[in-house]
């Protein structure tokens, strides 16, 4: 895994703010969530990381009240035109992780996800928004594990939150930083090692697997984890 001469910009993107339904095991009344992306400047092209909320679907709409940016106005915030971008990296296939993929189906770019996500969809029909989940099979560029995508960018496995939940480690100069997504659903599970209830139910598989996670992500020694539902974790051990 070599990282590039110089750490890229990595932007953060303020996709959504969702307001939680009573059924979300975060929610009480009126609790409302920021839906962060991520576009990694890299010297071949900007690399996006998760899309938001898509639009257009009533029971989302009805459900999480979404107050949306549109992506390409989002990117343009950073300098970086929609088709600008060279490949997008989905942690996970949530709604709230893939929804504005739409935008670049039909383009001449891999959409990268983990083969348990694709997985997930087709046991439950509830797990996300097929359509905005789903891209045209030519982009569709299926992950099993870790793999380097880039000079300087690996994804890594990181389940818990779903079954292919994925990371991505983006290394430059003497910096490392981890887009760790949904890892964690609030900054307390990584620094304690712990899964919360918000992010894998009480489910004692899924806790194992998100504990397992958030280890991998801080044996890396990153200098900064940025996630999708929380602030940024900044190492302070590198002085
Ligand atoms: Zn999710």
């Amino acid at each position: 895994m070599t990282g590039l001469p110089q750490m890229p910009i990595v932007a953060r993107l303020d996709l959504a703010t969702l307001t939680l339904p009573e059924s979300h095991p975060a929610s009480q009344a009126g609790t409302t969530t920021p839906v962060y992306g991520y576009c990694i400047l890299h010297p071949d092209g900007p690399i996006l990381v998760d899309t938001g909320v898509g639009f257009g679907n009533d029971v989302i709409d009805e459900l999480y009240k979404p107050q949306r940016t549109p992506l390409d106005e989002a990117l343009r915030r950073h300098g970086v035109e929609l088709t600008d971008v060279v490949a997008v990296i989905n942690s996970h296939l949530h709604f709230d992780h893939c929804g504005q993929n739409t935008l670049l189906y039909g383009r001449p770019i891999p959409v990268l996800a983990q083969a348990a996500e694709y997985e997930a969809i087709e046991r439950d029909e509830y797990y996300t928004v097929a359509e905005w989940a789903l891209p045209p099979v030519r982009q569709r560029r299926t992950i099993q594990g870790d793999e380097r995508v880039a000079e300087g960018v690996t994804i890594l496995a990181t389940p818990g939150h779903t079954p292919g939940h994925q990371s991505v480690l983006v290394q430059g100069g003497d910096r490392r930083v981890i887009i760790g997504a949904q890892a964690v659903w609030a900054l307390d599970e990584l620094l304690g090692e712990q899964a919360s209830v918000e992010n894998v139910e009480a489910n004692p598989d899924r806790q194992m697997a998100a504990v397992d996670s958030i280890r991998r992500i801080k044996a890396f020694k990153p200098h900064t984890v940025y996630f999708s539902h929380c602030p940024p974790f900044e190492s302070t051990e590198h002085g």
